[in-house]
């Protein structure tokens, strides 16, 4: 933990931690060290960890990135900060991120941009780049990220790392700052995928304190075990091969114009290798990819203005300084404590649930992600696993699409209709693509199937 700290400090010009807490870290460390002296073993016990700050922890500043809730210290952990304690993980601190988590490439934080480890001069991704660039620069084993449409999975691409958004349900979202309720799942980043196979044991688990959180039938040997598939053939116990039988499916809507050749061809390198591993590649179509972008863009948007409406700073958050009547003191602490880009979700979602447009928008973007959910399930009938790019570029340069927003909204394409129809999806590197920026593959599988994604990534990785 001491030397995690000190390596927190030496890349602070990355500006991924964005609050330390020396004495909270060591206290932690020592209660594991405790641990470990009295003989007790675990995966995670000792190990150093940090938390996109979206997730509240108990006594440490949780800011969500946002000057809304600068100096707010949780009294409560998150559950899957709590699970993550009780495991022995030792918090290191709190990582930057988007505000609210409204973003793809760290940009939109109110602590400042995050630099990418390969390459200072680019984004990290987002929302979790603090996450993202904490695990990529070797300070912290693995970092906890959320994924609303992309959040973990993109990051962990443009940084040359791994990580998994589970299916929806799977992890507690209580004491998770709330974006988009219907969509927002933590998940672990890491440096590979048996590490995120071992930090999801121990973050997944119904949790009665989340009205959405799934319970699984209870298997006989006890909580699932996301290494269990590891080293074994997965399909055909007998067969020479790991993924002999496995029928990878590749969208011909996630290869199109808009996939850069750079990112594409250590992609197609490493279906090359699924293949020499057995794997048997087939051609799939996820016909409404393309909408999952308005959808997404009018479902998370309007959540958000619900679940942001309780930082007015009355309840929660920043309140201004000065103000005539109750309306000037939302306004202006509201005006004040969002950024921009949070401001225009709040709009753009206050609008389409609003009389008279809620049936041409909400209600149809509803309808669409429906559609796109049975898309997947059709597309299972064919193939077990899907595969293809995170992002359609490698990391961008700071600032690069900041002008427009709809440009870098554009750039979630591959990663939005998986969280819309809830199903796990991870990022496993594969190589580098110009600039000799990180490039990193999507895997995505049907719902509760991370074991055998994460098993899969173990046999190419
Ligand atoms: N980039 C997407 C957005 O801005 C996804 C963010 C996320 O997954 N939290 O909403």
């Amino acid at each position: 933990a001491q030397q995690a700290l000190a390596d927190a400090r030496a890349n602070i010009a990355l500006n991924a931690f964005i609050n330390l807490r020396d004495d909270l870290t060591l206290e932690q460390a020592r209660a594991a060290d405790a641990r470990l002296a009295a003989g007790e073993t675990g995966a995670l016990l000792g190990i150093p960890t940090a938390h996109k700050d979206i997730f509240v922890t108990r006594g440490w500043p949780s800011t969500a990135g946002s000057n809304m809730l600068k100096g707010y210290v949780s009294p409560f952990d998150a559950e899957v900060v709590d699970r993550l304690n009780k495991a022995g993980a030792v918090n290191i601190g709190k990582l930057n991120c988007d505000e609210f988590a409204m973003g793809s490439s760290n940009e939109k934080s109110a602590f400042g941009p995050c630099l990418n480890p390969w390459d200072t001069s680019a984004v990290p991704g987002g929302s979790s780049g603090g996450s993202a660039v904490a695990v990529a620069a070797g300070t912290v084993p693995f970092a906890t990220g959320t994924d609303t449409g992309g959040s973990i999975r993109q990051p962990a691409s443009l940084c040359g790392i791994t990580g998994i958004k589970p299916t929806y349900g799977s992890c507690s979202r209580y004491g998770m700052i709330a974006y988009a309720s219907s969509l927002d799942q933590a998940g672990p980043m890491a440096r590979n995928a048996r590490d995120c196979a071992l930090v999801l044991n121990a973050m997944v688990g119904f949790d009665a304190k989340d009205s959405t959180s799934v319970q699984r039938p209870a298997a006989a040997n006890g909580p699932e075990d996301f290494t269990a598939l590891f080293g074994k053939p997965l399909r055909d116990g007998n067969a020479v091969k790991p993924l002999a039988g496995v029928r990878v499916g590749l969208p011909a809507e996630f290869f199109g114009d808009g996939l850069a050749p750079d990112v594409r061809a250590p992609i197609d390198q490493a279906l090359k290798q699924l293949e020499a591993l057995g794997a048997q590649l087939v051609n799939i179509s996820l016909p409404r990819t393309e909408l999952s972008i308005p959808a997404y863009y009018v479902i998370a948007p309007a959540e958000a203005s619900s679940n942001l409406s309780r930082f007015d700073g009355v309840r929660y958050g920043h309140r201004a300084a000065e103000y005539t009547d109750l309306k000037s003191m939302y306004e202006n602490s509201r005006s004040e404590g969002f950024g921009l880009e949070v401001q225009r979700r709040i709009m753009v979602g206050a609008y389409v649930l609003s009389h008279g447009y809620y049936d041409a928008y909400y209600l149809q973007a509803q309808k669409v992600r429906r559609l796109i959910a049975q898309d997947f399930q059709a597309a299972f009938q064919q193939c077990d696993v899907i595969a293809g790019p995170v992002s359609p570029t490698v990391a961008w340069n700071i600032g690069e699409l900041n002008a427009d927003p709809v440009q870098m909204y554009l750039a979630d394409i591959y990663t939005l209709s998986t969280s819309l129809a809830g199903l796990p999806g991870m990022s496993v590197p594969v190589g580098f693509g110009a600039k000799n920026r990180p490039v990193g593959l999507q895997l995505i599988g049907n719902y509760f199937k991370e074991g055998e994604l994460l098993a899969l990534a173990d046999h190419y990785q």
